[in-house]
């Protein structure tokens, strides 16, 4: 089976992160909104370092501004997923950008996305589910207004909470008290950490907001004691290589550390995180992974498997992508 055609699954995926750059060129110029230079010749996204990137990523997402400037990014983004393979993808939202953490706004974004999520099931048989995140930078008391719009949603769709944003700002425990809401609404758990924090930021999330995935993770491989307990307690780690490679997490290819995370027992998944930002693809970062680390279908499948295992989905929905994945 070729690599791209490989079904796949993708647990970490910022919906405004993923919009296409001519879905975003074109919403500014209906909207006549000046979002300033932010595209190169090709039409791509185009930043030098850390501190441009942010500010190209908030210049593009500044004109999305209504739920059905958020259905229509919802519309794009799965079309450009189904075209790589993705049959299943988690993808990251937040109240704090879509209604500024009314529960009634919010209520009206979510409807929307939810609306073309549907609409993009029955064309491309795509699943889409939605993970509700805080923003760390934006601290601790606008978090529980974030997971009181989260817990106020919960069920099939919003499926988890999370947390992203400046990984350096604050402490995990910070936010517990917001991890605590959703819990007990019935969500399930997943953080930003190990992407810039060290391994401390993982422990510290795992022990201080008790998630069961985390998000990146990688800079666990700092610490062999953190990997072995990431290992026995089967916690999954959301990698996104290309994302890291891109920010400059690791310099190389070769250098990124989710194949020795494999190696000693950890749950690795693959996803994109910004894909259009980092110009990458689900089918890049498994053309990547092939070439540079030697994987093969086995490994592909494996982690397609660990993928469907650790969706937030309900179980229906998780029979239905294993049996997708199995080619039943
Ligand atoms: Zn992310």
């Amino acid at each position: 089976m070729s690599l791209s055609s490989r079904p796949k699954i993708e647990l970490h995926l910022h919906l405004e992160g993923a919009a296409p750059p001519a879905f975003i060129r074109g919403l500014a110029k209906e909207k006549n909104a000046d979002i300033g230079r932010i595209f190169d010749e090709r039409g791509h996204y185009a930043y030098n370092g850390f501190p441009e990137f942010l500010r190209v990523y908030e210049a593009a997402t500044s004109v999305l501004t209504t739920p059905e400037d958020y259905a229509r990014l919802t519309r794009a983004v799965l079309a450009e997923c189904a075209e790589h393979g993705v049959i299943y993808a988690e993808t990251f939202v937040s109240p704090d950008f879509c209604g500024g953490r009314d529960v009634a706004a919010w209520r009206e974004y979510l409807h929307a996305m939810q609306e073309a999520a549907a609409e993009a099931e029955r064309a491309d048989g795509i699943i889409l589910r939605g993970i509700v995140t805080c923003i760390r930078h934006f601290g601790p008391e606008k978090a529980r207004e974030t997971a009181r719009c989260a817990a106020e949603t919960a069920g099939d769709w919003i499926v988890g909470f999370g947390i992203g944003g400046d990984e350096m700002a604050g402490k995990p425990g910070d936010f517990a008290w917001s991890f605590d809401m959703a819990r007990e609404a019935g969500l399930r758990l997943t953080a930003h950490a190990g992407e810039w924090g060290g391994a401390q930021s993982v422990r510290d999330t795992l022990d201080d907001l008790r998630v069961e995935r985390i998000g990146h993770g990688v800079q666990a491989i700092d610490d062999l004691a953190l990997v072995d307990r990431l290992a026995e307690d089967g916690v999954v780690l959301e990698v996104c290589p290309g994302s890291n490679i891109a920010l400059g997490v690791y310099p190389r290819w070769r250098d990124h550390p989710i194949h020795r995370l494999r190696e000693r027992g950890v749950k690795v998944t693959v996803s994109t995180d910004d894909p259009p930002f980092f110009h990458t693809t689900m089918s890049h970062e498994y053309d990547m992974l092939a070439e540079v680390f030697d994987w093969d279908d086995g490994v592909f499948e494996d982690i397609e498997r660990t993928s469907a295992e650790a969706a937030f989905c309900d179980k229906d929905t998780r029979e239905a992508l294993l049996k997708r994945l199995a080619g039943r």
